[in-house]
């Protein structure tokens, strides 16, 4: 039976919304319902060709939904089971797989290759990255299915697959931020908005978010930021003044572009640390004198998927959504529907609102 789907016709075209059929699940797949799906800035450097995948593509990579069937050899899910899905799913035998470091896999993204579905016309499809979870169903490899812990509502949960990932890892394990400190959260999208949440959560002390539009001010502190302040060229001095003169112990870029990529770092103290987890595009060049490297002296590191194993820190995510200090709900600025996707984008590239959500 055919499904809707959001697909992307070719590098640069608009969306188009169609039916497509996919097949049962072969060896090591999982076939699914979609409960909901968030739609990721990610998902639009796909449509624009800052990142690169096959097309045509399903795209959509932050799901959550319902298992259908499962094929040969899948043990740790069964049909009923809720899933979250992980777009980035590692080899197990690659260099970064060896030591440990899944979230830097050689192999993750092997499977946007494979073709998952046809439209009803037999156009061939690739899945996007990977999940291919802008569709009311998708079929994927066992190992893009992490079973969803008790207790977390399904439609949110969906969330978990890509921007609280990365925001709560961004904070956890890339800039280790420990009670006390201060933080600074560039962009108050969905990957912001749960950067500042999971600064709230490791117990940092003054949490300021950065946003070039004024009206995100509210979604920013409900989600724990203690200062707001509206981008421009005097940001870092203004964060100083917050931070007694001192700047920030950490840093946080979620746009990926020079420009905030520079006022991060200008904003973080002597000896502190700055994270990049924003997809910026290659043009984005930023430069960094010798001198002020040297004096200085602050830590500048890019962040993949949060550097998160999904399967360990989906448990601990659960825990924190149980016991009301992650608030999921609270990062969905919009509830829509696929033919809403489109829309969606042009907010995203607005710079408007925090999570657009699928519901299925
Ligand atoms: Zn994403
Ligand atoms: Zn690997």
């Amino acid at each position: 039976m055919a499904v809707r789907a959001a697909v992307l016709p070719a590098i640069g075209a608009p969306l188009e919304i169609t039916r497509i059929e996919l097949p049962e699940p072969g060896p090591g797949q999982v076939r699914l319902r979609l409960a909901a799906a968030g739609v990721c800035h990610s998902d639009l450097s796909l449509t624009n060709g800052t990142m690169r995948v096959p097309v045509p593509a399903v795209l959509g990579h932050e799901g959550a939904g319902t298992v259908l069937a499962v094929g040969e050899g899948v043990g740790h899910v069964a049909p009923g089971d809720h899933v979250v899905l992980n777009w980035a799913p590692a080899c197990g035998s690659c260099h970064a797989c060896s030591l440990g470091e899944v979230w830097l896999c050689a192999n993750a993204l092997d499977g946007a290759a494979n073709v998952h579905a046809r439209t009803v016309d037999g156009v061939e499809l690739h899945p996007g990255l990977n999940v291919a979870a802008f569709a009311e169903e998708t079929v994927v490899a066992a190992s893009c299915v992490l079973p969803l812990p008790e207790g977390v509502p399904l439609t949110d949960a969906a969330l978990l697959g890509c921007a609280v990932l990365t925001g709560y890892g961004a904070i956890h394990h890339s800039a280790k931020v420990r009670p006390g400190e201060t933080v600074a959260v560039f962009g108050a999208g969905g990957v912001g908005l749960a950067t500042l949440q999971a600064a709230r959560i490791a117990g940092a002390e003054r949490i300021i978010a950065v946003d070039v539009s004024p009206a995100k001010e509210d979604l920013a502190r409900a989600a724990g930021a203690t200062d707001y302040v509206v981008a421009s060229a005097t940001t870092p001095r203004e964060i100083r003044a917050l931070t007694g003169k001192q700047g920030v112990d950490v840093s946080v870029e979620c746009v990926g572009r020079a420009v905030t990529i520079r006022a991060a770092w200008e904003s973080t103290r002597r000896g502190g640390r700055t994270t990049v987890v924003g997809i910026g595009g290659k043009e984005e060049q930023v430069t960094f004198n010798a001198l002020e490297i040297f004096h200085w002296g602050r830590t500048l590191s890019g962040c993949v998927y949060g550097d998160c194993d999904p399967a360990r820190d989906l448990p601990v995510l659960a825990d924190h959504v149980r016991t009301g200090r992650l608030d999921l709900g609270a990062l969905v600025t919009e509830r829509i529907a696929l033919d809403g996707i489109p829309a969606a984008f042009e907010n995203m590239t607005a710079g408007k609102g925090g999570r657009s959500l699928v519901v299925f």
